[in-house]
């Protein structure tokens, strides 16, 4: 009887070892499986601050930029401040709101640059420039007052800016012309036209076709001349026109 009990208290301990141990490394492996997901949640939070860093990296240098246009701005002297972020950048959740200050300065470029006679009104290589040259009817010495661009006959021709149409119909030698007063002291002139799609007194939006290119008036071929002026003094209009590279040719 001894015996058995014997027996039997021996194989009670040699199971209630053998749980301690399996309990104990079933215990080492949920630690084991919580410090693997411990490490791969800090390799996330790793990731995501260095994402944050590079995002906030970036947004610095959008603002760096915008330092620099509100620069080249203030020294063309329009007056347009474009909002820099400032606080709205050292706090990611702040991001959008930032977005949105940004979306609104590009919409205010683009708005005050459509003011602006900027870029081409024709697309075509430039004959004559503006300034000092021989005439080509008189062959004296004549000041030229805008800048010649080659068209094809009927080639549309674009408002550079939004405008008011002050003049539009002969023009001497200019021929079928039409004359448009801007913002800022500006006006623009397109002359030798083919024909003319506006009328004086009529609002056109920057790109607008106003006509088509011919050679009306003191011409010697098809093309477009343009003028700028400014508070009535002339400009040489090739300052406005290559603002980027895409508008040279
Ligand atoms: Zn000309």
């Amino acid at each position: 009887m001894a015996k058995i009990l014997l027996v039997f208290v021996g194989l009670l301990s040699a199971f209630s070892i053998y749980y301690t141990y399996k309990s104990s490394a079933d215990c080492k492996q949920r630690i084991n499986t919580l410090q693997t997901k411990l490490a791969e949640k800090d390799k996330l939070i790793d990731k995501l601050k260095k994402e944050k860093e590079e995002i906030l990296a970036k947004y610095k240098q959008i603002e760096e930029k915008i330092k620099k246009a509100n620069k080249a701005l203030k020294r063309k002297g329009i007056k347009l401040t474009l909002p820099q972020g400032g606080t709205y950048i050292t706090n990611p959740k702040d991001i959008n709101l930032y977005t949105k200050k940004l979306n609104l300065s590009l919409e205010k470029i683009i708005k005050t640059l459509s003011d602006y006679p900027v870029g081409v009104p024709l697309y075509g290589r430039i004959t004559s420039r503006f300034g000092w040259r021989r005439d080509p009817f008189t062959g004296k010495r004549a000041f030229h007052t805008g800048l010649d661009l080659r068209a094809t006959y009927k080639q549309p021709i674009f408002a550079t800016a939004n405008g008011k149409v002050v003049y539009a119909g002969w023009g001497k030698g200019y021929g079928k012309m039409v004359k448009i007063k801007h913002k800022h002291g500006y006006t623009t002139l397109y002359g030798h036209m083919y024909y003319i799609k506006v009328r004086a007194g009529q609002y056109v939006k920057a790109g607008q076709i106003i006509g088509y290119a011919g050679s009306t008036g003191r011409s010697t071929g098809v093309h477009l001349h343009y003028e700028i002026r400014r508070y009535g003094k002339l400009i040489n209009p090739i300052k406005f026109l290559y603002l980027n590279s895409r508008n040279s040719f």
